[in-house]
């Protein structure tokens, strides 16, 4: 079935700014913000949870079964550490947010992460994890790399953003009228 809206998920490192950036997305597109962590815990799609990571254990099987119905009617905007275990046809865009690392570390503090979470998250931002692994699940030219370091960066990441979903609409709705 040809979504009527398009699917973009907002992913990049705990504290990049996803969650930020969904909810100004939101209100600005209609489009709804889906925080996969709410998903994870609210319908219970884990196997528990992690005492030194401070964080769920994740049934992926069961995450995706839970999301399913929702996602396939388009319109979401899928807010999570992760993007590569989402099928292909789900995605119509996938945003990576990246932040420096001096400022995640500030973000990270405040949060009061565990030492351990903390120096992971930071490591995996250096390295490019999340950009990496979207690269490798989805093809390139969906892909965006966004900057997350100020008020101005979301700004004009989301006036961006919003500008994308205004011409995929127009796009795939002049397709279904053909
Ligand atoms: P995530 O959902 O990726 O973990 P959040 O959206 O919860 O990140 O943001 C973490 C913190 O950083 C919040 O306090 C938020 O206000 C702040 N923040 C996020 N992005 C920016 C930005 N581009 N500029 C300034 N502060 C930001």
């Amino acid at each position: 079935m040809a979504r009527t809206f398009p699917n973009i998920v907002i992913t990049g490192t705990p504290g990049v700014g996803k969650t930020t950036h969904c909810e100004m997305l939101a209100e600005r597109t209609g489009l709804k913000h889906l925080s996969i962590n709410d998903i994870v815990k609210d319908r219970e799609c884990h196997e528990g949870w992690d005492e030194e990571y401070e964080s769920w254990i994740v049934d992926e099987d069961k995450l995706l079964d839970a999301m399913e119905e929702q996602v396939q009617q388009g319109g979401c905007i899928l807010d999570w550490h992760a993007c590569d275990l989402f099928p292909k046809s789900w995605v119509d865009l996938v945003v990576v947010l990246r932040v420096d690392s001096t400022t995640l570390y500030d973000r990270l503090s405040a949060r009061k992460y565990p030492e351990i979470k903390l120096q992971e998250n930071l490591d995996s931002e250096i390295m490019e994890v999340l950009l990496q692994e979207a690269r490798d699940a989805y093809d390139e030219e969906i892909v965006v790399e966004l900057q997350s370091n100020t008020a101005d960066d979301m700004d004009v990441n989301v006036d961006r953003i919003e500008a994308w979903v205004k011409q995929w609409k127009e796009n795939n709705n002049a397709e279904e009228a053909k």
